[in-house]
């Protein structure tokens, strides 16, 4: 936020403020800052009625109303006795003015217009002149209490929105009506896709039929396209013996991201935060020479980290997880072009997925920091030109950040931007060339020496969790054939005709589509408007016509498309599925 934005942000609140007391002339002020999209002031209104949306409309009138008449700022320094006299009976401002004082800074009073409120100052210095008056609005009433603390009094918080034109504040609220239309937690309690269940914990989304069909036809997906592009799929176990964890680092350094270990046979076991060090032990389970490389073994592993139940958000932020995941082995030769293929891979998948937005970006390490990285500076050095260089060839916009590094590696991101233009990080990739040494990974050279192999780490669709929270919010649930938990709901005109709906049913479910048939004795009307809420691609409407000549009536989210025989559109639907259109 530009200082001149916050400046009129803040007095946005003055402003709110007196015209609060305009209408509530025995309300207590209390504080109101300027905030990310505008202001608010937490008021106490007493026993005394709060507002309502009528009366929030006529605050935000009077708040027009006064402007005119805020010119400038004046602002006295005063005592804390005459400060006290200023507000009397307000007991929050009494406790402001004692602290205010008990810190032995100076109190002082700013006053516009006809209303002073106790103030550090930062004000628009002629409101009337600089704030426009459709530039803000009076956004929503909610509850609060004094210094946040649900112990203390319980007030009012009035929140306002402002922006420096009257275009932008549109385009702010325009954008807020479509995430809250797109949000994943939303949408994924009304598509019955996952829940949460306080009696198995916070962070550990549970799967409900329909989110599991999304989830295995990524994971098919994942599965087919590696398959093509040259990996190899293995499994792991959840939990390890902590010494694995000393090998590779992240003990103790990683120590807070992970749960306490589990005691077993007195030895400590912890359960996996990443799938890294597993897969290295499968490298070296066998002896390797350099034409096996490079070496891609892939795994939709299962991770757990403990993230503090504040940060938990959805399905954005989880504390189980399965990763998409990868470690290429590659030899030095090999490294700069096997990354290229794996951003190229990443664009793939975005292509399918109608993902037309998308940017990496390279976080080095922090120079202030230099202490908390492992390895030598000559391989940090070359990961990071490596890492550039094949960030150049793929073509993909980046940019560079002087943070944000691995303990043993510069780490690659890539940010999405979803349809409505909101932005994710959505994998996160490695070129490393320290765990190698650290796990004794080897292979035998040309001349029969043997060699460490550099390692790749990637996971171009992230999480399941992140990734269909994403794509929900991308898709605003109206998924593609391919990823639709129902793909064709039949809707039979009346029970006359659910017999030839049954048949449809089979035919379609014959032919490897997912289809439901809503036989309910209720109008066909309501059978639409159930159908077209749940979001499926394909409805079609069964009666006597379509019996009597073998088709269906098509209708799909952009409109109707008529009779079409039966074969006929089981063999297009099919097609859609299989190419994942
Ligand atoms: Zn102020
Ligand atoms: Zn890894």
């Amino acid at each position: 936020m530009s200082t001149s934005l916050e400046h009129k942000r803040h007095t946005l609140a003055h402003l709110l403020a007196a015209a609060t007391l305009g209408t509530y002339p025995h309300a207590h002020l209390t504080l109101g800052p300027a905030i990310d999209d505008g202001f608010y002031y937490d008021i106490d209104f007493g026993a005394g009625e709060k507002p309502n949306d009528e009366a929030l409309k006529k605050i935000e009138k009077q708040m027009r109303k006064l402007l005119p008449s805020w010119k400038e700022f004046t602002h006295e320094v005063v005592t804390a006795h005459e400060a006290k006299s200023r507000f009397p009976g307000n007991v929050y401002k009494h406790e402001l003015i004692d602290e205010i004082a008990a810190r032995g800074e100076t109190i002082t009073l700013y006053t516009c217009g006809n209303f002073t409120d106790l103030c550090r100052g930062g004000h628009a210095e002629h409101p009337n002149k600089e704030i426009s008056d459709d530039s803000f609005v009076l956004d929503r009433v909610a509850g609060a209490y004094w210094r946040g603390d649900e112990k203390k009094p319980a007030l009012t918080r009035i929140y306002g929105l402002a922006f420096d034109t009257k275009a932008e504040l549109d385009s702010y609220i325009e954008m807020q009506k479509e995430a809250e239309k797109r949000d994943h937690r939303k949408l994924g309690k009304e598509l019955e896709l996952f829940t949460f269940d306080e009696e198995i914990g916070k962070g550990l989304p549970l799967w409900l039929p329909k989110g599991t069909i999304i989830k295995e036809e990524l994971e098919n997906w994942a599965k087919e396209t590696e398959r093509a592009w040259g990996y190899q799929r293995v499994t792991t176990p959840i939990i390890t013996k902590e010494n694995l964890f000393y090998t590779s680092g992240h003990l103790p350094l990683y120590k807070d991201s992970m749960y306490a270990p589990i005691s077993i046979e007195e030895e400590n076991y912890y359960i996996k935060p990443m799938n890294c060090p597993f897969h290295h032990k499968l490298f070296s389970a066998l002896p390797h020479s350099y034409k096996e490389l490079p070496m891609r073994l892939a795994e939709y592993g299962w991770c757990h980290r403990y993230e503090d139940s504040g940060s938990l958000f959805g399905l954005m932020r989880v504390r189980g997880m399965q990763m998409n995941d990868a470690h290429i082995y590659v030899t030095p030769e090999q490294a700069v072009e096997e990354f290229v293929q794996v951003i190229k891979l990443h664009e793939y998948y975005y292509k399918i997925l109608g993902i037309q937005k998308y940017e990496m970006e390279l976080a080095l390490r922090d120079p202030n920091k230099m202490d908390k990285y492992h390895g030598e500076e000559s391989d940090w050095k070359l990961a990071e030109e490596m890492t550039i260089k094949a960030m150049e060839i793929s073509g993909v916009p980046f940019k560079i950040a002087h943070e944000g590094a691995a303990f043993y590696g510069p780490k690659m991101d890539f940010q999405i931007f979803s349809a409505t233009g909101r932005s994710f990080t959505a994998s996160t990739n490695q070129l490393d060339l320290y765990m190698g040494k650290r796990f004794g990974l080897e292979y035998t050279d040309k001349d029969g020496s043997r060699k460490t192999p550099y390692i790749i780490h990637r996971a171009p669709l992230g999480t399941h969790e992140r990734f269909i929270g994403f794509l929900i919010e991308h898709y605003a649930g109206a998924f593609p054939l391919w990823l639709s938990p129902v793909q064709v709901q039949i809707l039979p005109v009346s029970e006359k005709y659910n017999d030839y709906g049954m048949k449809v049913l089979k035919t379609l479910r014959d032919a490897g589509l997912r289809a439901e048939i809503d036989d309910a004795n209720e109008s066909l009307g309501k059978k639409i408007r159930n159908a077209k809420t749940s979001k499926v691609p394909y409805i079609f409407v069964v009666g006597e016509k379509e019996e009597t000549s073998g088709t269906v009536g098509v209708e799909t989210r952009a409109g109707s498309e008529g009779a079409i025989p039966l074969e006929q559109i089981v063999v297009r639907l099919t097609e859609e599925y299989r190419n994942r259109k």
